[in-house]
């Protein structure tokens, strides 16, 4: 579970808010101004029409002089439209500031998972934090999102609340000229009401505090029910789910699920949230209901002793009614904000998620003769949070040009050792020697460039094939074609109906769809475009057949040339042709040598490994004979 903000002091949540108020304006410049500007005009509008309507009233009743009446008349009608118009005008700018900030808020987010240590990127928590984020985002504009809208409601109800004060002021001065309505003129009676007022406001800001709190807490329950609830959504929209689900005809348990967790996730929350929303509030607004009565008695028993003229009467009522709103709305806008703090100190939690790999600076030295060597000295490593190492006192150097395969069953390390040689992870124990010094000391991004790999759980992204295979947005269009021509799939590039341009998946309209042999040679047409030293294929095979897997394995030799090259597979027959194969088991390297050299060990792993799989090609082979004869 997410921890809540208990344990943040007064300060903290205070330096929260700014920093919230720093990053709002930072993203769009024109909103708070505007919200501020949007604020005052929107608190100031009623009272116009109060004040105005209020003299001509006491006009009608009094002098009733015509210019006077037409002079108050026009001066209402063109300060209400002046103001009206400049309203709309900020609230514009609003919008389409509430619009960018949603979208900016996202990408600041998005742009952190994507630089983010890829530790940081395999713990649950830290998708967990984002979801929340997310999700209150989503359901109530909760965090950085919510601060405009506060901030406006919080500045119109303050306004509100200093312009009725203005304006009811003298409605609540006690008068001395009359002394048989003492009562009615009482100071006392003054104070008593605007205490009352007050209360009824301070009650229903408790309330409000009480309900945020109880929101704030349910959404950790809410959160794995719309987890499974998204699951099921993406299940429904993903159009690659459709083949298995008409064949196995999953269609009503998809569909059954779906509105079970749906039903449950309203359950727990909307219909929670109305009966705890009806509990909290309803008792507030009875009172504030009481209290407005009796302050309008109040007022009206003034004008009829004749204390007030008519035309105040107006003015006070509309005034006091502007500020038990506005003085509710005030202390609840208050406690919204002060709730609100908890999301966005969630959202700075998120973007502060600390990296914990040391960052080098050393440059890398650019070599055009290649003359990198990489040595693992004595190195070991556990995943975090985890207790078994997951590779054990690993030492080998990876020679210039060498081309190594590194065979293993599953789990023995094969992946973690290519995670740990391109500083995804580092390691607990012993050393990465980069031409004898440590990695941890080069410069990530430069490090970084040495390495071509083409991943196990590779990804492809709906951009054109040939911003794909480049990963930028302008590229050598020539190099581009040339490497997917020798990663085989250049024809079919051609054949498409805007060649290189053509966007991958469908997504829109030109996207095409293609097959999973296809995808795997433009992941390695990727890797031969970005040329580096290293080559690495991390099983990106697995779904193909021996014999093609050995296709692309022994093309990947071919064209991987000159280069470090580094083939992992479970499959020993794909990496036969190595000098140096490498088996891992579970995290330790226990044999090392070329195929012929280790198929002699007849105690070794590698030997047992090879005669497995052989059986069970003979076995398929002589399967396939037979149902061939008949
Ligand atoms: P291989 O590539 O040989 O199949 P891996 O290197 O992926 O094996 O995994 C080695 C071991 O580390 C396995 O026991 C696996 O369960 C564990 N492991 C892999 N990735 C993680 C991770 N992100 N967190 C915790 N354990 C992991």
């Amino acid at each position: 579970m997410i921890k809540s903000s208990d344990k943040t002091t007064f300060k903290d949540k205070t330096n929260y808010l700014w920093k919230g108020f720093r990053i709002v304006q930072r993203m769009v410049p024109s909103l708070l101004p505007a919200t501020i500007a949007g604020a005052i005009l929107k608190s100031f509008n009623p009272f116009i029409t109060i004040y105005l309507t209020a003299r001509i009233i006491d006009e009608l009743l009094g002098a009733r002089s015509l210019s006077r009446l037409a002079f108050l008349i026009g001066f209402a009608l063109i300060l209400n439209l002046a103001v009206f118009l400049a309203q709309k005008g900020m609230e514009h700018i609003k919008d389409m500031g509430d619009y960018q900030l949603y979208y900016l808020g996202k990408i600041e987010m998005d742009q952190l998972i994507l630089s983010t240590d890829y530790e940081n990127v395999e713990k649950p928590d830290f998708h967990l934090k984002k979801q929340k984020i997310d999700e209150a985002c989503q359901m109530h504009r909760r965090g950085i999102w919510q601060l405009p809208r506060l901030t406006d409601r919080f500045l119109t109800s303050l306004c509100t609340v200093v312009f009725s004060m203005a304006f009811a002021f003298h409605a609540f001065i006690p008068s001395s000229s009359n002394s048989s309505h003492s009562f009615i003129a009482s100071p006392w009676l003054s104070l008593l009401l605007l205490g009352m007022v007050i209360l009824s406001s301070t009650y229903s800001v408790w309330s409000n505090t009480r309900f945020s709190k109880w929101v704030f807490k349910r959404m950790d329950r809410v959160m794995p029910i719309n987890r499974i609830f998204s699951f099921y959504a993406n299940l429904l929209d993903d159009h690659k789910f459709g083949k298995d689900v008409r064949i196995y005809q999953q269609r009503e348990l998809i569909s059954q699920s779906y509105y079970r967790f749906m039903l449950s996730s309203q359950e727990l929350f909307e219909h929670d949230m109305a009966k705890m929303q009806s509990r909290f509030f309803g008792i507030s607004a009875a009172i504030s209901s009481l209290i407005s009565g009796l302050v309008y008695l109040f007022i009206g028993m003034k004008a009829l002793v004749g204390l007030i003229s008519i035309g105040s009467v107006v003015q006070y009522v509309g005034a006091i009614s502007q500020f038990t709103t506005g003085f509710s709305e005030l202390i609840t806008s208050a406690t919204e904000i002060w709730q609100n703090i908890d999301y966005v100190e969630l959202y700075f939690n998120f973007l502060e998620t600390p990296n914990p790999k040391y960052k080098g600076s050393l440059p890398v030295e650019k070599r055009s003769d290649n003359e990198y060597e990489i040595e693992f000295r004595n190195v070991s490593f556990k995943y975090p949070g985890s207790e078994i190492y997951a590779l054990k006192n690993l030492s080998l150097k990876l020679r210039i040009g060498d081309h190594f395969a590194v065979v293993g069953r599953n789990g023995s390390g094969k992946t973690t050792f290519i995670k740990l040689l391109t500083r995804l992870y580092d390691p607990q124990e012993g050393e990465i020697l980069l031409n004898d010094i440590n990695i941890q000391k080069y410069d990530y991004q430069e490090y970084l460039h040495l390495f071509s790999v083409v991943f196990q759980d590779f990804q492809l992204f709906a951009f054109s094939v040939g911003q794909n295979v480049a990963t930028d947005v302008h590229y050598d269009k020539e190099r581009a074609m040339e490497c997917l021509d020798k990663a085989g799939v250049g024809d079919r590039v051609r054949d498409m109906s805007k060649g290189l341009d053509t966007p991958l998946y469908k997504i829109d309209d030109d996207g095409v769809e293609i097959s999973g042999g296809e995808e795997q040679k433009i992941a390695i047409a990727r890797a031969l475009y970005k040329n580096a030293p290293f080559v690495v294929l991390d099983e990106p095979t697995a779904a193909l057949d021996p014999v093609a897997e050995f296709e692309v394995y022994s093309k990947f030799q071919e064209i991987a040339g000159d280069k470090t090259a580094i083939y992992i597979s479970h499959r020993l027959s794909s990496c036969r042709f190595c000098d140096n194969i490498l088996v891992f088991n579970q995290g330790v390297l226990i044999q090392s040598g070329s195929h012929n050299e280790l198929i002699q060990d007849e105690d070794g792993q590698y030997y047992a490994l090879w005669n497995a799989q052989a059986q069970y090609y003979k076995e398929n082979s002589e399967k396939a004979r037979v149902l061939g004869s008949n």
